[in-house]
Protein backbone atom coordinates (compact mmCIF):
# COMPACT_ATOMS: atom_id res chain seq x y z
CA UNK A 1 0.00 0.00 0.00
CA UNK A 2 1.01 3.73 -0.19
CA UNK A 3 2.71 5.47 2.66
CA UNK A 4 -0.39 6.97 4.60
CA UNK A 5 0.24 10.50 5.02
CA UNK A 6 -0.96 10.51 8.69
CA UNK A 7 1.14 7.00 10.37
CA UNK A 8 3.66 7.69 12.49
CA UNK A 9 5.95 4.97 10.93
CA UNK A 10 5.44 5.68 7.51
CA UNK A 11 6.72 9.23 8.43
CA UNK A 12 9.97 7.60 10.53
CA UNK A 13 10.56 5.61 7.01
CA UNK A 14 10.33 8.79 5.15
CA UNK A 15 12.62 10.59 7.83
CA UNK A 16 10.37 13.56 8.34
CA UNK A 17 10.29 12.71 12.26
CA UNK A 18 13.68 11.41 13.63
CA UNK A 19 14.22 7.83 14.87
CA UNK A 20 17.03 6.38 16.42
CA UNK A 21 17.95 3.89 13.05
CA UNK A 22 19.81 0.52 13.95
CA UNK A 23 18.82 -1.76 10.33
CA UNK A 24 17.51 -0.50 7.11
CA UNK A 25 17.55 -1.98 3.56
CA UNK A 26 14.85 -1.92 0.54
CA UNK A 27 12.34 -3.46 2.32
CA UNK A 28 12.48 -3.07 6.27
CA UNK A 29 13.71 -0.67 8.57
CA UNK A 30 14.25 -1.02 12.63
CA UNK A 31 14.66 1.74 15.21
CA UNK A 32 14.78 1.69 18.81
CA UNK A 33 11.39 1.92 20.79
CA UNK A 34 11.16 5.53 22.27
CA UNK A 35 9.61 3.86 25.77
CA UNK A 36 11.42 0.95 25.80
CA UNK A 37 9.85 -1.95 27.91
CA UNK A 38 12.91 -3.93 27.82
CA UNK A 39 16.91 -3.10 27.72
CA UNK A 40 16.79 -3.68 24.17
CA UNK A 41 13.33 -2.77 22.55
CA UNK A 42 13.39 -2.29 18.75
CA UNK A 43 10.76 -1.61 16.25
CA UNK A 44 11.17 -3.70 13.17
CA UNK A 45 8.89 -2.35 10.41
CA UNK A 46 8.40 -2.57 6.30
CA UNK A 47 8.37 0.54 4.27
CA UNK A 48 5.11 -0.16 3.30
CA UNK A 49 2.36 0.78 5.07
CA UNK A 50 0.38 -2.80 5.94
CA UNK A 51 -1.91 -1.62 8.75
CA UNK A 52 -1.11 -4.67 10.93
CA UNK A 53 -1.15 -8.78 11.11
CA UNK A 54 -4.94 -8.60 10.14
CA UNK A 55 -4.17 -7.08 6.80
CA UNK A 56 -1.32 -9.79 5.77
CA UNK A 57 -2.16 -11.83 2.28
CA UNK A 58 0.21 -14.90 0.73
CA UNK A 59 2.08 -12.37 -1.21
CA UNK A 60 3.33 -10.80 1.65
CA UNK A 61 5.50 -13.85 2.38
CA UNK A 62 9.05 -12.32 1.09
CA UNK A 63 8.46 -9.17 2.83
CA UNK A 64 7.98 -11.30 6.05
CA UNK A 65 10.89 -13.19 5.26
CA UNK A 66 12.58 -10.06 5.66
CA UNK A 67 10.98 -9.06 8.61
CA UNK A 68 12.02 -12.02 10.64
CA UNK A 69 15.40 -12.61 9.49
CA UNK A 70 16.67 -9.26 9.84
CA UNK A 71 14.92 -9.00 13.38
CA UNK A 72 16.96 -12.05 14.78
CA UNK A 73 20.17 -10.29 12.94
CA UNK A 74 19.66 -7.17 14.83
CA UNK A 75 19.10 -9.83 17.79
CA UNK A 76 22.37 -10.99 17.34
CA UNK A 77 24.22 -7.66 17.21
CA UNK A 78 22.37 -6.63 19.73
CA UNK A 79 23.79 -9.27 22.30
CA UNK A 80 20.62 -10.94 23.37
CA UNK A 81 20.36 -14.11 20.91
CA UNK A 82 21.97 -16.32 22.95
CA UNK A 83 19.68 -15.49 26.47
CA UNK A 84 16.58 -15.01 24.31
CA UNK A 85 14.65 -12.71 22.91
CA UNK A 86 10.60 -12.18 21.97
CA UNK A 87 8.81 -11.11 19.11
CA UNK A 88 5.33 -9.19 19.78
CA UNK A 89 3.45 -7.72 17.00
CA UNK A 90 0.34 -6.33 18.67
CA UNK A 91 -3.43 -6.63 16.62
CA UNK A 92 -5.83 -4.49 17.28
CA UNK A 93 -7.33 -2.11 20.76
CA UNK A 94 -7.06 -5.37 22.99
CA UNK A 95 -4.67 -6.29 21.82
CA UNK A 96 -2.39 -3.57 22.41
CA UNK A 97 -1.86 -1.68 18.97
CA UNK A 98 -1.54 2.00 19.53
CA UNK A 99 0.68 2.97 15.57
CA UNK A 100 -1.66 1.20 13.12
CA UNK A 101 1.46 0.08 10.58
CA UNK A 102 2.38 -3.28 10.90
CA UNK A 103 5.73 -3.57 13.40
CA UNK A 104 7.37 -6.61 15.18
CA UNK A 105 8.74 -5.72 18.81
CA UNK A 106 11.86 -6.99 19.49
CA UNK A 107 12.34 -7.29 23.46
CA UNK A 108 15.28 -8.41 25.48
CA UNK A 109 17.83 -8.12 27.50
CA UNK A 110 16.30 -9.49 30.98
CA UNK A 111 14.08 -12.68 31.60
CA UNK A 112 10.55 -11.71 30.39
CA UNK A 113 7.35 -12.91 31.75
CA UNK A 114 4.46 -15.57 30.26
CA UNK A 115 1.45 -14.99 29.61
CA UNK A 116 1.90 -11.03 28.97
CA UNK A 117 -0.58 -8.77 30.90
P1 LIG B 1 2.10 -0.81 19.53
O1 LIG B 1 1.54 -0.17 20.78
O2 LIG B 1 2.25 -2.28 19.58
O3 LIG B 1 1.33 -0.32 18.32
O4 LIG B 1 3.58 -0.26 19.41
C1 LIG B 1 3.87 1.06 19.07
C2 LIG B 1 5.18 1.38 19.71
O5 LIG B 1 5.68 2.57 19.09
C3 LIG B 1 5.11 1.69 21.21
O6 LIG B 1 5.93 0.76 21.92
C4 LIG B 1 5.65 3.12 21.31
O7 LIG B 1 6.46 3.32 22.44
C5 LIG B 1 6.44 3.26 20.03
N1 LIG B 1 6.61 4.61 19.51
C6 LIG B 1 5.66 5.58 19.41
N2 LIG B 1 6.19 6.68 18.83
C7 LIG B 1 7.49 6.40 18.57
C8 LIG B 1 8.57 7.13 17.98
N3 LIG B 1 8.41 8.40 17.54
N4 LIG B 1 9.77 6.53 17.87
C9 LIG B 1 9.94 5.26 18.32
N5 LIG B 1 8.98 4.52 18.87
C10 LIG B 1 7.76 5.08 19.00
Amino acid sequence: MPADPDCLFCKIVAESIPSTLVHEDDVVIAFRDIAPRAPTHILVIPREHIGSVADLTEEHGPMLGRLFAATAEIARREGIAEAGYRIVSNVGRWGGQTVDHLHLHLLGGRPLQWPPG
